[in-house]
């Protein structure tokens, strides 16, 4: 195992679908499922192709209910490729003797290889070694290359090529009951020798997607020439090649692609662009050269080394960022789309964004924060919709909705499966308004990181100050207490939606959400402050927002009500401490794994409603979000004290009740404990680490990665272990490694500084500066600031105490 490949020995039909989302190849505009060419979706495949930004809507009717969902579109399958000795049968793995197979993913170079050894029924030995790409540098273009080699047979060599736009969406299975046929077909054809072209419509948003295929034959690097035969039919093309082959002379295949949509700039019609663009562009090999040059820039960019005991930590950590650097690349720049919580690699959540953008925005702030501002940008898009979905529930300002795709109305569904007892249930998790939160807060640190005061006087600060709105009009004065509360939301832990004895879902003064809430209002504040005259009095008339509406922001940013029990443990809502204990015990003893625990209760006619069981960190979330001072800060303004020591007994309180039910939930909980339980954050970062590659939830990474704790763990690599943060102009280091972990190197873009490389030991860090940058870079340790000049280096002792 080396730290930049994934390897697989063996075919193990029980574990393809798994294989398949880790070993997706994308370049941010659109990404493939790492299925067998050979392979339709069934029992054991689920090939899958999605574009950024593509989304379908349907209507479906589930439990006697019209349920309407809008899916990132499962496009044409531009993979099948297939072959047989002339009268045999096409290639299926569970009918042949599979002598070897390996499949390796190539991380340093975004490459896909599978090779095969295989015995048909015949006797006849053949080799197969496969490798693909989806181009890092040209976003619409990927490549399949196939080497057949018969060992011990001679004969003709039937080959099939297809692009197939039959499939549906059908990756999840608990989403079966829904309509999934996204797809009408238009058009298929030939054009040349060597192409077959195909384009069909999404049923709804009416969005054309097309394909073209480009398939040639080589032996030696010499074209062969062949007999072809073209095969049409709705939805399919295929070209089938005959050709005779000898044993021991090994016959390439190679398959050339390209994909455009109508949702597209620069594009007059998608299917005369694919036409146009495969007719242009070279062969595999001269693709190939160019797109792992591209990787390779990219990981110049991107890596981050680590030193670990167990060496598939670093390997996990690229894997992380290989896969967020698909979904996210410079090909974003240009396009209106968020980051799917599932990645582009899966069809759980139906490609929707959620607050994980949260998780994933730090380690793009610091490398691409011209794909950040893109990201925001998509936020910003939507701000109409936000505002009319705020009015229509009685508030000001944006109200964003928990679940967003195309056009940023609430997505999230309203009826979902328990797929333990068969029934569908209320779903009311789009009570979650701190997802708010998340957007005016990643607006703040892509500000803070950056610089970036234009963005913020063009766009961010609109979406902050609306934001605020919305927070200062859902709150509600209580005379009695002299506080605002927010009442009737869900926090982030979505075990819990509502109180037993209550027939309304939502839960009052949720702590995490009105404590961020006063944060907005406090960074809305702020933010007049930062623009200049000419643009806040601008905004201010366009908002028309009014001395007396901020005067309201900074009464209600000091009067949010936070509720406590035991003493100094804040109470993730009120009444939290109304309810009753969970016998954890037992529920371990019966079912072993608990994690999804609500499933497991909702199955006995139960409720975690009734329970202090959390299925993520909620509470928890403010000392993610907020460091210790800070969030002293915030709850001194709001009229509360938080003792030092409430802070680890908070910790602990909340750790002991939380079924990790989230892949997000080890990420928070290493960065809580960083710098109070070292052991135990390597432990949750450890196990954050394994969530997709050991599938910790039992399935659910095979529908799609989760790109929030992948994108977390790179972050607490980052950000946590080495104390960094970006205040005003400084960048604040003060590493604390655990153990286990023996030393970082890594280069961060701060501020307009482009080359700020950082390598923490257990025993110092070391900043230095690329000779390149124009300025100096200000750095802060242990209370100093001291300046780095461009070119220069400095070293802070960090202590062997710091292990
Ligand atoms: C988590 C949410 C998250 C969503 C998408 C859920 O299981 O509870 O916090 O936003 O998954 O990743």
């Amino acid at each position: 195992m080396t730290a930049w490949t994934l390897a697989y020995e063996g075919f193990d039909p029980g574990e393809e679908r798994l294989r398949e989302a880790l070993c997706t190849l994308g370049n941010g505009y659109f990404a493939t499922r790492g299925a067998a060419p050979e392979a339709a979706a069934d029992d054991v495949h689920y090939p899958g192709t999605y574009v950024a930004g593509c989304y379908n809507r349907l209507v479906s009717r589930v439990s006697g209910r019209e349920v309407e969902n809008e899916d990132l579109v499962n496009v044409p399958n531009w993979l099948p490729l297939t072959f047989r000795p002339e009268g045999g049968d096409w290639l299926d793995l569970r009918r042949r003797e599979v002598l070897a197979y390996r499949q390796e993913l190539d991380l340093r170079h975004g490459v896909l290889t599978r090779s095969l050894r295989l015995r048909d029924p015949q006797g006849r030995v053949t080799r197969v070694t496969q490798r693909r790409f989806v181009h890092m540098d040209y976003r619409h273009v990927a490549g399949l290359e196939t080497t057949i080699a018969p060992e011990n047979w001679f004969g003709r060599l039937e080959v099939r090529s297809a692009l197939d736009g039959r499939v549906t969406n059908a990756g999840v299975a608990r989403y079966r009951l829904l309509d999934g046929r996204h797809l009408a077909p238009l058009e298929t054809g030939e054009a040349g020798d060597d192409t077959i072209w195909l384009l069909v419509e999404t049923r709804t948003s009416h969005v054309r997607i097309a394909q073209a295929a480009r398939t040639r034959l080589l032996r030696d690097g010499e074209a062969v020439t062949v007999e072809r035969r073209s095969h049409q039919e709705p939805g399919f093309v295929a070209h089938d090649l005959a050709v005779e082959v000898r044993e021991g002379e090994p016959l390439t295949v190679e398959k050339v692609v390209t994909l455009f949509t109508s949702a597209e700039r620069a594009v007059s019609e998608p299917g005369d662009a694919a036409r146009k663009w495969i007719a242009r562009i070279g062969g595999f090999e001269e693709l190939l050269e160019r797109h792992t040059a591209a990787w390779g820039r990219l990981w110049r960019r991107c890596r981050i080394d680590i030193d670990a005991d167990d060496h598939e930590i670093a390997r996990t950590v690229n894997l992380h960022v290989f896969h967020l650097l698909q979904t996210v690349s410079r090909h974003t720049i240009d396009l209106d789309v968020g980051v799917p919580a599932r990645g582009l690699h899966g069809e759980a959540y139906r490609g929707h964004i959620f607050w994980d953008e949260l998780f994933v925005f730090p380690f793009l702030n610091l490398r691409f924060p011209e794909a950040t501002r893109a990201l925001l940008r998509y936020r910003y898009r939507r701000l109409p919709e936000a505002r009319w979905a705020a009015r229509q529930a009685g508030y000001q300002g944006a109200m964003y909705p928990w679940q967003s795709g195309s056009d940023g109305r609430e997505e999230t569904q309203r009826l979902h499966l328990n797929p333990r007892s068969g029934r569908w249930l209320p779903d009311n998790s789009h009570l979650q308004r701190h997802v708010n939160v998340a957007v005016a807060y990643n607006v703040w640190q892509y500000y803070q990181v950056t610089g970036d005061l234009e963005f913020l006087g063009e766009h961010g600060a609109e979406m902050l100050l609306e934001i605020a709105r919305f927070w200062a009009s859902i709150a509600t004065y209580n005379r009695d207490l002299d506080r605002y509360e927010i009442l009737g939301v869900m926090g982030p832990d979505e075990y819990h939606d509502g109180y037993p004895d209550r027939d309304e879902p939502g839960l009052d003064n949720n702590a995490y959400t009105n404590v961020m809430a006063a944060w907005v209002l406090c960074r809305a504040l702020e933010t007049l402050d930062l623009l200049s005259e000419h643009r806040r009095i601008e905004l201010e008339d366009r908002l028309c927002l009014r001395p007396e509406e901020t005067d309201r922001w900074e009464e209600v940013s000091r009067k949010l009500r936070v509720c406590f029990h035991d003493g100094d443990i804040i109470s993730q809502f009120e009444g939290y401490d109304r309810l009753q204990e969970l016998d954890w015990e037992d529920l371990r003893r019966r079912h072993g794994e608990i994690r999804r625990l609500d499933r497991i209760l909702e199955a006995e006619g139960d409720s975690p409603n009734r329970y202090k069981a959390s299925k993520q960190a909620d509470v928890l979330m403010l000392f993610y979000l907020l460091s210790a001072d800070e969030l002293r800060a915030l709850l001194e303004r709001l009229g509360y004290r938080l003792e030092p020591a409430a802070i680890p007994r908070t910790v602990d309180y909340y750790l002991r009740r939380t079924s990790h039910g989230s892949t997000l939930s080890g990420v928070v909980h290493a960065w809580v404990l960083a710098r109070s339980d070292r052991p135990r954050s390597w432990r949750f970062f450890a196990e954050a680490l394994a969530s997709d590659v050991h599938d910790v939830q039992g399935g659910t990474t095979a529908e799609g990665i989760h790109l929030g704790a992948m994108a977390g763990t790179v972050d607490l690599a980052q950000r946590c272990y080495t104390g960094l943060e970006t205040r005003e102009d400084v960048l604040w280091l003060s590493p604390s490694l655990p153990e286990g972990l023996g030393g970082l190197d890594f280069d961060i873009r701060y501020r307009g500084h482009w080359g700020v490389h950082l390598r923490v030991t257990p025993e110092a860090l070391q900043v230095l500066v690329a000779s390149s940058d124009a300025t100096p870079v200000k750095v802060g340790f242990k209370g100093e600031v001291v300046e780095i000049e461009p070119g220069g280096m400095r070293e802070f002792p960090c202590s062997g105490a710091a292990r």
